[in-house]
């Protein structure tokens, strides 16, 4: 059975996304941290609006919750352009993506999250799409096929995805722009939950806030989150005030540890030291144990670990660190094993 967790991929549903909504930013100088991204991008929007063209396409990849859906919203934003939503898995027949690009304006933004999740057909109906501004829709079918080479306005497609080593590499070389983004350091997740709690209307006690910084796994989805319960604690627990204490039991109740590792985190590591002897084991097999996605595995769980040298992966699979036996107060009796290291981000 899958764990149930705070820290999951997905944004959790329609309140969690009002909730997220009123808290993104909306322009460049309000979006913090992601310094490079940042600079870049603005540079390419203010070439972009001095030359009166729309902006070359873009790719946003990186773990869930670090701010690409945000960043599409805010590159619409400071352009003036108008932003269509969708998904790779919601976009499943030409139709679908007809449908959407065929209301596109010069200049207007489609984004498009989970873009290495289209399927093979869509994904060829788009090429044209992203190269020429045309597509070619079929109608009808059988005998009576009709091939209809259809205009589009130049648009800016803004794709997201969790790597970009998933998506296939004739749809990759299609973006002008691929930008990686990184896990926050806690100092710039306690500058968003600073700017989180003011619109929340929470007193800015910062040492509680500096607190839940520290245990937000490099996230601003996970901060925004933890300080949604951490509030909700306080209000039954503490008359709606924070406090180190009421952080430290809310987290608890949260099952979150001093590192920010939640119950599926923790439960990877033990599955790797406890079944596998520490790795190297593949990841189909670390899924089955957990009985958990291979893919939330990958994306959700994986990355933090690897960041925090709790994880390796090797050639032969994932292999724990001595670090990982040290976080779950376990003797670490392995010998070192430093040979056959791979890269651990595509
Ligand atoms: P992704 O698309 O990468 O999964 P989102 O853009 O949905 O991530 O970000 C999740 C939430 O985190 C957003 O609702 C937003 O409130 C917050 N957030 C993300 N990046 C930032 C940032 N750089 N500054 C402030 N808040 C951010």
């Amino acid at each position: 059975m899958a764990i149930d967790r705070v820290l999951s991929a997905d944004s959790g549903g329609m309140q969690e996304d009002s909730f997220n909504f009123s808290l993104r930013p909306q322009t460049l100088d309000e979006v913090i941290g992601q310094d490079t991204v940042k600079e870049k991008l603005s540079i390419a929007i203010q070439a972009a609006q001095q030359r009166n063209e729309p902006l070359e396409h873009i790719l946003f990849y990186g773990p869930p919750g670090l701010g690409k859906t945000t960043l599409a919203n805010v590159v619409a934003n400071e352009m003036n352009a108008a932003i269509k939503v969708s998904s790779g898995p919601a976009l499943t027949k030409q139709g679908d993506v007809m449908g959407l690009l065929s209301n596109v304006g010069t200049g207007d933004i489609l984004f498009i999250d989970e873009v290495h999740r289209l399927s093979a057909p869509v994904e060829e109906f788009i090429y044209p799409a992203m190269e020429d501004f045309k597509v070619d829709f079929t109608v009808d079918s059988g005998m009576h096929a009709k091939t209809i080479n259809f205009p589009l306005k130049q648009f800016t497609l803004i794709g997201a995805t969790t790597r970009a080593g998933l998506l296939s590499s004739p749809l990759r070389s299609r973006f002008g722009m691929l930008f990686h983004m990184e896990f926050y350091n806690p100092e710039q997740l306690l500058q968003i939950i600073i700017r989180s709690a003011g619109l929340l209307g929470l007193d800015n006690d910062e040492e509680s806030l500096k607190l839940i910084a520290s245990r937000s796994r490099g996230t601003p989805r996970i901060a925004n989150r933890l300080l949604k319960r951490v509030r909700d604690y306080a209000q039954v627990k503490g008359q709606g005030k924070l406090s180190i204490d009421i952080v430290e039991r809310a987290l608890k109740m949260e099952q979150i540890d001093h590192m920010g590792l939640d119950e599926l985190d923790r439960a990877f590591l033990r599955a790797l030291i406890n079944v596998y002897d520490g790795g190297p084991a593949g990841i189909e097999a670390i899924a089955a144990t957990l009985g958990e996605e291979r893919d939330t595995l990958e994306d959700v769980v994986e990355p933090y670990l690897l960041q925090r040298g709790l994880v390796r992966r090797t050639k032969r699979g994932r292999e724990v660190t001595r670090a990982a036996y040290d976080h779950l107060h376990l003797e670490y009796s392995r010998e070192e094993t430093t040979s056959n290291q791979q890269s651990m981000f595509d």
